[in-house]
């Protein structure tokens, strides 16, 4: 029942944009599900809620039954820039997000040492962002929002920003760390092509409400 309205101030006017109009829909553990649309239909809005970085006008959304307000360690996220700290080094920045997820200290190192490996980062550990191309920096993303051990992964547009053949080869590389580790996703796009490739099921919206909702029963390329 999500609902978002906008509100501006222009000038002497408030402005209004309906952005979302009571948007209901839910996704079942270890299902991959893709939200598809035009520009400006509230695919990042539902994104922001769900992540715990906007609130709705009215409306909720529930993790594992629960009522979820604000951003929570049961939500991993990815966006379209990683948003890696540059100084620190790609395990470094694992283990900062472990931290402020209250991870012992212990286990950081190790916790971080293990989902960079997931991600195929074995042997980069120590190296910082900057040396890393696009594709591999967006795969510390990924390990990143892994590694707290969220319940479900939301991904907003996370390989917008790369060129088309590091694109295929980050879904290819999304399917692997799918296949094992069966993660709940919810994947926001606005390429039909990418939807179809990764998802079990396609929500495609328009204008601030969901038009279908489409399962897709494609074989998975297995690795
Ligand atoms: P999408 O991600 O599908 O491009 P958005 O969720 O970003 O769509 O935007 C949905 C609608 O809400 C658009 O009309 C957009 O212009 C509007 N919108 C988004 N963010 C804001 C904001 N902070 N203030 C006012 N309007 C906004
Ligand atoms: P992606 O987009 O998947 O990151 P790239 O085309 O950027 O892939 O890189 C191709 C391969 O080259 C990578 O899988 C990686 O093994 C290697 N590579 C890229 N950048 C570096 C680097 N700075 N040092 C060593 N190897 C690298």
């Amino acid at each position: 029942g999500l609902s978002k309205t906008y509100r501006r101030v222009v000038g002497r006017e408030i402005s209004l944009t309906a952005a979302l109009a009571d948007v209901s829909f839910s996704v079942a553990p270890q299902e991959f599900v893709s939200v598809i649309g035009p520009s400006g239909c509230g695919k990042s809005t539902i994104m922001k809620i769900l992540a715990g970085l906007l609130d709705p006008t009215s409306g909720s959304v529930k993790v594992s039954g629960r009522p979820v307000e604000g951003p929570g360690i049961d939500r991993g996220c990815v966006f379209q820039s990683p948003g890696l700290m540059p100084w620190k080094t790609v395990v470094d920045n694992v283990v900062l997000a472990l931290e402020f997820a209250g991870v012992p200290k212990r286990e950081r190192r190790r916790r971080a040492k293990e989902y960079v490996g997931l991600v195929g980062l074995d042997g980069f550990e120590r190296h910082h962002p900057g040396e890393l191309s696009g594709g591999m920096q967006q795969r510390v993303g990924i390990a990143r929002a892994l590694a707290i051990e969220p319940v479900v992964l939301l991904m907003d547009e996370p390989f917008g920003a790369l060129d088309a053949l590091s694109r295929t080869r980050m879904q290819d590389e999304l399917l692997r760390i799918w296949e094992q580790t069966k993660k709940t996703v919810l994947f926001i796009t606005h390429s039909i092509e990418e939807a179809v490739v990764l998802s079990d099921r396609v929500l495609v919206m328009g204008n601030g409400v969901i038009a279908a909702d489409v399962p897709i029963d494609l074989p998975r390329p297995r690795s």
